[in-house]
């Protein structure tokens, strides 16, 4: 995510959307899932797909109205324990009631493995709990099926969250259905999230979606849609995701450019009625796709999607398979650019390798914004690069004239809102800057590299990084990470 500093002025308007209802039938999982999830990925990754035999596979069966702005359905998922301790409750977690994002997500009904349960909610609607019937073994399976709906907030892109809102073109449904809680070694991860930044940690899961809409709209969703089909008032998609940590879904009247790069389909909802913008999206776009395949690893997805909402508090966010920009930004070509750098290096780092986004917010900013100095370097070349660090080098002063300064690892309620966006960003890419200049771009390449090979798919705190660059130079780099990352 990159965040927003300006105000900007209010200058949507809405379009009239006829109401439109639907019979919608639930149909099983599938019983070849993973086989079908392999329609999402990259040729050169589709066997990550088996290798992940145990990860939370969602199901959900599902209806769109743009005019009433929810999204409602049945979610059915299927989850293995692999907390290494008996669990008598499942917690999932409820975005939309979060107050940042004013919206509403309520279960209307629930039950595990087939046994009806009551709906517990907790921390001020965040959290829905259900107890289950009987405890459930580490490395047993279960199925808890979910019937939800889900309602977004009205064109408040200027002051809450754009990528949960209805502006005048689209509605955005970020997180926006019960997200299994994280719980990576028995003990649920539930306390509300600090909403300075990224608000989602969890773990690669498999998304199984259908979802009926009305037609003149695109419906976007991260993962690729297997099959599709209309009837004389609306449209039906089924999407598949491959190993993916979260799934957004977006309703569109905005016109989208396309192209293909190194196997990976990119499309881009631009603004209406400015075609050159989108265009401008889909190059900046296709040269960091094809700079990151090279300079970290392949892209393992078949397809990322862009699309411009209306958002004040961001310029840029991060979705597994999505991104989204305020529409201002495709008006505003060398900005955008590192914006777009930005954000595209995210589905390398957040997306494949995952952190946790709230207590180690900087281990993936860090990335993505070095990534807006690696793009510039090569597409620009140096003295472009030197322009685009000089500005996390002046942020950073800047913060230290004001005796700010401090650690880069902190959790995201422990920092400011101006020290997160210098500390986790600026000077978290000045940190790679130093590990750069230490061990020499070569090895620094070649650390790269081997990092994403190494924990595509897994959650990572700091010291990963630092593993795969002491692997490639045969040095101690600690002293720096402590200097830059720990030191106050
Ligand atoms: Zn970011």
């Amino acid at each position: 995510m990159v965040k927003s500093v300006l105000v900007w002025i209010l200058i949507g308007f809405f379009c009239a959307i006829p109401v439109v209802s639907y019979a919608q039938t639930v149909t099983t999982p599938t019983t070849d899932m993973q086989a079908d999830q392999r329609a999402a990925m990259h040729w050169s990754a589709r066997e990550d797909i088996a290798s992940h035999p145990e990860v939370p596979r969602y199901h959900i069966v599902s209806t769109i109205d743009p005019v009433a702005r929810t999204w409602q359905g049945q979610q059915i998922l299927t989850y293995t324990n692999q907390t290494g301790v008996t669990l008598d409750k499942l917690y999932f977690r409820l975005f939309p009631n979060l107050p940042d994002l004013g919206g509403d997500l309520t279960i209307t009904g629930a039950s595990v493995d087939g046994v009806a349960v009551p709906v517990q909610y907790e921390a001020k609607r965040y959290i829905a709990k259900l107890d289950l019937p009987t405890p459930l073994p580490s490395g047993a399976q279960i199925t808890a099926s979910l019937d939800f709906v889900t309602t977004t907030p009205d064109n408040v892109g200027q002051t809450l969250y754009g990528a949960f809102n209805h502006d005048s073109q689209t509605l955005a449904l970020a997180s926006a259905y019960p997200l299994l809680a994280n719980n990576p070694a028995g003990v649920w991860e539930i306390e509300m999230p600090d909403t300075k930044g990224d608000l989602v940690n969890s773990p690669a899961a498999m998304y199984d979606v259908s979802i009926t809409a009305p037609l003149g709209y695109s419906i976007v969703t991260t993962g690729t849609a297997t099959s599709s089909s209309t009837t004389t008032s609306n449209q039906q998609i089924h999407v598949v995701s491959g190993l993916q940590r979260d799934f957004i879904v977006v309703v569109t009247a905005l016109r989208h450019v396309s192209t293909t790069i190194d196997g990976t389909t990119l499309n881009v909802y631009y603004p209406m009625g400015n075609i050159r913008g989108g265009e401008l999206g889909l190059k900046f776009a296709r040269q960091a796709i094809h700079l990151y395949n090279n300079i970290f690893g392949q892209y393992p997805f078949n397809e990322l999607d862009m699309v411009a909402v209306d958002a004040g508090t961001f310029y840029g966010v991060e979705y597994p398979g999505m991104l989204l920009f305020d529409q201002r930004m495709f008006t505003r070509a060398w900005f955008f650019e590192s914006i777009v750098a930005h954000e595209v290096a995210h589905q390398w780092f957040y997306n494949v390798i995952g952190n946790d986004v709230q207590s180690h917010a900087w281990v993936d900013e860090s990335f993505a914004t070095y990534a807006q100095v690696l793009y510039r370097e090569k597409i620009w070349g140096p003295s472009a690069a030197t322009i685009e660090r000089n500005g996390f080098v002046a942020q950073y002063a800047k913060l230290q004239s004001r005796h700010s300064d401090g650690a880069i690892d902190q959790h995201m309620r422990t920092f400011t809102l101006y020290s997160y966006n210098v500390l986790a960003y600026a000077k978290a890419a000045l940190y790679l800057d130093a590990v750069r200049a230490q061990v020499g771009p070569d090895v620094f390449a070649q650390a790269m590299r081997d990092y994403y090979a190494a924990h595509r798919y897994d959650v990572v705190d700091g010291t990963a990084f630092v593993g795969a660059v002491q692997s490639a130079c045969h040095c101690d780099i600690q002293p720096l990470y402590t200097h830059w990352v720990l030191d106050q």
